[in-house]
């Protein structure tokens, strides 16, 4: 068996709600403590990151970092609305430049949709912009020496697509070099079982990025997740790139974020030792 080395990372939420200079030296420095490679630093409103400030923290920590967002109502390059397409890839533009300036090499998340419960299911012509889109990001991600990943997030926070055949036939119909983002929250609604996702999107060549958050969003191993699956074929394909802890709690509130994702209860009031578990529990399943 070979030794695989993930770059283990948590997002940021699991620290604070926002990204003001006390904030995100409290996340990285908090990240980096336990042990992490990375810290996943949400770009819903990218202007609201100082780039300096953050690459400087990152590099005093000796930090990696990803960064991911969804699209805003008016920002939404699956709308088929040409102006909201048009503003939507002015969000995506800023959140290339905020990703490569603080010196990530990652960009994850839903790159192609509002966070949201949309009202029907999704039209030609609003998919045909999302193709259009993708390409169109791909290039310009390209261009600042980023790999992008898109997200597949289940039926109640996109109408675009749930599952991970879905979104590879997605990338496949915009001709673009991105990748397949995971995470096993949204498989566990949407996909079969833990493993076919898994061997879809590397056979395809295309897994890109990893999240690993319980059915609940809370504490690792206390949902219904089959982890011991997941990572198991995380192993068997030799995936090594990385795999974030992502985890929600009323406890810590991002300003839009939190209520686009449902986080209504508290599931957790210490970010510490419920990342400390995490790491443990990631570390001792990839690399066993
Ligand atoms: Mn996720």
């Amino acid at each position: 068996m070979t030794t695989l080395e993930n770059p283990l990372g948590v997002h940021a939420l699991v620290w604070v709600g926002d990204w003001l200079p006390a904030s995100a030296k409290h996340a990285i420095s908090s990240t980096a403590n336990l042990g992490f490679d990375l810290i996943e630093v949400p770009l819903l409103d990218p202007a609201s990151i100082d780039t300096a400030m953050t690459r400087s923290l990152l590099d005093d920590h000796g930090l990696q970092a990803s960064c991911s967002l969804g699209l805003d109502p008016d920002a939404d390059v699956s709308s088929e609305d040409p102006a909201v397409v048009a503003r939507g890839r002015d969000l995506l533009a800023r959140a290339v430049d905020v990703t490569a300036g603080i010196g990530a090499t990652n960009l994850c998340g839903v790159l192609y949709s509002v966070l949201a419960k949309y009202p029907g299911p999704i039209s030609e012509r609003s998919r045909a912009n999302v193709v259009e889109s993708l390409a169109w990001l791909a290039e310009r991600a390209a261009g600042s020496g980023l790999k992008v990943s898109l997200e597949i997030v289940n039926r109640y926070e996109t109408n675009v697509v749930n599952t991970t055949a879905q979104m590879l036939a997605l990338i496949a119909e915009s001709g673009a070099d991105i990748a397949v983002h995971l995470d096993t929250y949204h498989m566990n609604i949407e996909e079969n079982d833990f493993a076919t996702p898994v061997h879809e999107a590397h056979d395809a060549g295309r897994l890109g990025y990893v999240h690993v958050g319980e059915s609940h969003r809370g504490y690792m191993g206390t949902g219904t997740v089959d982890f011991d699956t997941f990572f198991s074929t995380l192993r068997e394909v030799e995936y090594n790139g990385p795999v974030v802890f992502e985890s929600f709690s009323s406890a810590v509130v991002h300003p839009t974020l939190s209520n686009s994702l449902a986080v209504w209860r508290n599931l957790w009031d210490d970010g510490e030792d419920l990342a400390r578990h995490a790491h443990a529990f990631m570390a001792q399943r990839l690399r066993a």
